[in-house]
């Protein structure tokens, strides 16, 4: 989903320099984009390439492709790497695992089943009259299309969300000469951060001094803030350490900061590539990108266009506002009880997943071990996006890297007594 793009403006948040896909090798992939450096130089966007460049997302996904191509060809005799085309819509208990059902494409029988389910598409906006967004022009999966197609021959666009999808787009939409105004709107009208480098790194309270609640850390980073490396440095510090640190904080208080940080740790914590910025800056101070902070309530098809209604966050009357497309920069829907994915309602159904308590994913063990209702599911896992109401920080390439070599690792120790699940706690569906 991410590097699929074909989008040259696409580029990663992260630097060349820390989205090695392999944990143990750091400059893995800083040294295949060197060894293709002419090909991949694309100035304005990609000027230089080394270990603070932002390369490419389109790259990212040639470099995953050759490492995948790699392992497979390097694998040892009797492991195979088979690539099955299909939708799983289902998935059950067996007594030696489970069973996967793709449709009309038949079933699959394993003993231990990962599910690297990624991130689904942004939900659609709650309003009080929805039926524009049943119009073509409303774009709801930001990332399906490659350019913005229809997009461009419009006078007005309306970008919903304010992160780096917003980004994306803006950017995707200014290097194709869209010459329409492009309205941004957000619940707070906040805007991300661009990436700088960081005078001094900063250093975390050791385990006995850290704070336990998020006024507490809030007041950490701020003092931090002030200090040498500046508020980057302070926030760049707690990611590694930010799932053991959400652990620590409890429920009450995870609650605490999705209801009032979330918004401001989202802006500071996923930044601008400075060339993406730039271009952002540029078309603010036009007047072509246009901010604004408060909610959309209604969107009806009109004969051209979209009417919208929203309500701006500094109070006043609703306005009304046409537009010839809206797209849903809204962020992954990870509440999966909202999600339209057969797959995942089977799983709930059946028991053998369940939502975490903030509704961000679904609920795991340490290891990414599902967590039904019945208990850990001992031959079922996790990686990634799903893990978020567990680990929070678990979305980007230096987390996922890490999680899928220690679940490889456990998977390649085998179950204890030989099958993972000798006696399944749920009776197999029939
Ligand atoms: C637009 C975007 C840009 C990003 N940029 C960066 C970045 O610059 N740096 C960074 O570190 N991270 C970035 N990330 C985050 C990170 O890289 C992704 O979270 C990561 O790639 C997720 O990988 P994945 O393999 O788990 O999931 P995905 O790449 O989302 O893949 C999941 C796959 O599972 C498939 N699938 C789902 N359900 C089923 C089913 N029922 N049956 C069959 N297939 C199914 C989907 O079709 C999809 O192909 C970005 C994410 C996005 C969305």
């Amino acid at each position: 989903v991410a590097y699929g793009t074909t989008v040259r403006t696409h580029l990663l948040n992260v630097p060349a320099g820390r989205m090695s896909g392999l944990a143990d090798q750091p400059s893995h992939f800083l040294d295949w984009a060197l060894a293709r450096r002419e090909a991949l130089l694309d100035p304005p966007w990609v000027p230089d390439v080394g270990p603070s460049a932002f390369l490419p997302r389109r790259a990212y996904g040639a470099y995953l492709a050759d490492l995948l191509e790699e392992a497979a060809r390097a694998a040892g005799p009797g492991v195979g790497l088979e690539r099955v085309e299909g939708e799983a819509v289902d998935i059950r208990r067996t007594a030696g695992g489970y069973r996967i059902d793709l449709g009309p494409r038949g079933a699959l029988e394993a003993g231990t089943v990962v599910l690297a389910l990624g991130n689904f598409p942004p939900g659609d906006p709650v309003l009080s009259d929805a039926r524009g967004l049943r119009s073509p022009r409303y774009l709801a999966n930001p990332w399906a299309a490659g350019l913005p197609g229809p997009v461009l021959r419009t006078d007005a666009c309306l970008l919903l969300g304010s992160g780096l999808t917003m980004a994306d787009w803006a950017v995707s939409l200014a290097e194709a000469g869209y010459r329409g105004r492009i309205v941004v709107l957000s619940r707070r009208g906040l805007w991300p951060q661009v990436h700088e480098a960081s005078p001094a790194p900063c250093v975390l309270p050791g385990p006995g001094e850290r704070p336990r609640t998020v006024r507490g850390w809030l007041r950490w980073l701020r003092g931090a803030a002030d200090e040498g490396g500046g508020w980057r440095a302070a926030v760049d510090a707690l990611r590694p350490e930010t799932p053991a640190l959400w652990s620590a904080l409890g429920e009450t208080e995870q609650r605490r900061f999705l209801r009032h940080a979330r918004p401001y740790w989202d802006c500071h914590r996923h930044r601008l590539p400075p060339g993406v910025a730039a271009t952002l800056e540029t078309l603010r101070a036009s007047g072509q990108l246009v901010p604004r902070a408060g909610r959309l309530l209604a969107c009806r098809e009109a004969p051209d266009g979209l009417d919208i209604t929203l309500q701006p966050r500094s109070g006043g009357a609703p306005e009304a506002l046409r537009v010839g497309a809206i797209v849903n920069c809204m962020g992954s829907e990870s509440d999966y009880r909202r999600l339209d994915s057969p797959l995942v309602r089977r799983l709930l159904e059946r028991g053998l997943a369940r939502t975490d308590a903030h509704g961000l994913g679904l609920a795991t063990t340490g290891e990414g071990r599902l967590l039904g209702l019945d208990g850990p599911q001992s031959s079922l896992f996790t990686l990634g996006p799903p893990r978020k109401g567990q680990a929070w920080e678990t979305t980007a390439v230096p987390e996922i890297r890490v999680q899928a070599a220690a679940l490889a690792a456990l998977l390649l120790e085998g179950p204890a007594g030989g099958t993972w699940d000798p006696e399944p706690r749920l009776p197999p569906v029939p």
